[in-house]
């Protein structure tokens, strides 16, 4: 017993002593239990625009794995989310789905204003990358925009280009069979996957490489792009729903 440790003390000091080791026990396992539930990440999720990219699938696909994750998920049908600039403020990430839509400037530059202050953004294909065409500020958050996907659903290959890189260490090239997004992208942006054109569909851009995966910061914010993701079954191929899911993780600086 412990108290033999302490033979030369009085009783009272021995009573003391321990009281301060329960003490201490109790206050570290309180300053941890603070500290854990500070660590909680906190995600907004938007879904909306376009139903063909499915929006409310991709919902119920992302939300249930996001809060296993440990994430606080506090989802939204409606832009006006953006609106709230001091709750925008306080979420770790941003996860948009919203394809071909219309933003006010306030909701805009409530997003833009998070993001640039170190919120971060994940998103895929048109839900990101083409949801609202008539904003540049936007689309330099992005760092791409959707312009064309030639032949629509198509079998294509996507190349991993980063073998080192967290999003995309230990996958290989794989097969898709969907639309193969033609965008323009930013040069800035950090490329970790690509796709080649064939020409069959266009001829002119034949051979053309063209970004699929990409990370890039915007202000103190981290922006994640994958352009997979046409439809939610896209995200029963092991590889499209690992890359978002791991792009995720790090525009919500989960480990850094
Ligand atoms: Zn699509």
């Amino acid at each position: 017993m412990m108290i033999h440790f302490l033979p030369k003390l009085s009783h009272y000091s021995r009573l003391a002593f321990l009281g301060f080791i329960l003490f201490s026990f109790t206050a570290s396992f309180t300053y941890l239990g603070q500290a854990q539930t500070k660590k909680q990440k906190s995600v907004l999720f938007v879904w909306g625009g376009w139903q063909g990219h499915e929006p409310e699938k991709c919902r119920d696909l992302f939300v249930p794995w996001l809060k296993k994750q440990g994430f606080s998920v506090e989802v939204s049908h409606t832009l006006d989310a953006y609106l709230n600039q001091e709750k925008m403020q306080s979420y770790d990430l941003i996860i948009q789905v919203y394809t071909m839509g219309k933003i006010t400037g306030g909701q805009e530059k409530g997003l833009l204003n998070a993001v640039r202050s170190g919120v971060g953004l994940a998103g895929w294909h048109g839900g990101l990358g083409d949801s609202f065409r008539n904003n540049t500020n936007y689309q330099f958050m992005v760092g791409g925009q959707w312009v064309a996907h030639p032949g629509g659903i198509i079998d294509y290959v996507v190349n991993i280009k980063d073998h080192q890189d967290p999003v995309t260490k230990g996958l290989s090239d794989f097969k898709m069979h969907s639309e193969q997004y033609y965008m323009h992208v930013d040069p800035g942006v950090k490329v970790l996957a690509t796709t080649t054109f064939s020409g069959k569909y266009i001829p002119w851009i034949k051979g053309v490489v063209m970004p699929v995966v990409w990370k890039k910061m915007y202000g103190k914010g981290r922006v994640f792009y994958s352009s997979l993701g046409h439809a939610a079954k896209d995200f029963e191929l092991p590889e499209v729903l690992e890359i978002m899911q791991r792009g995720i993780l790090w525009a919500a600086r989960v480990k850094d």
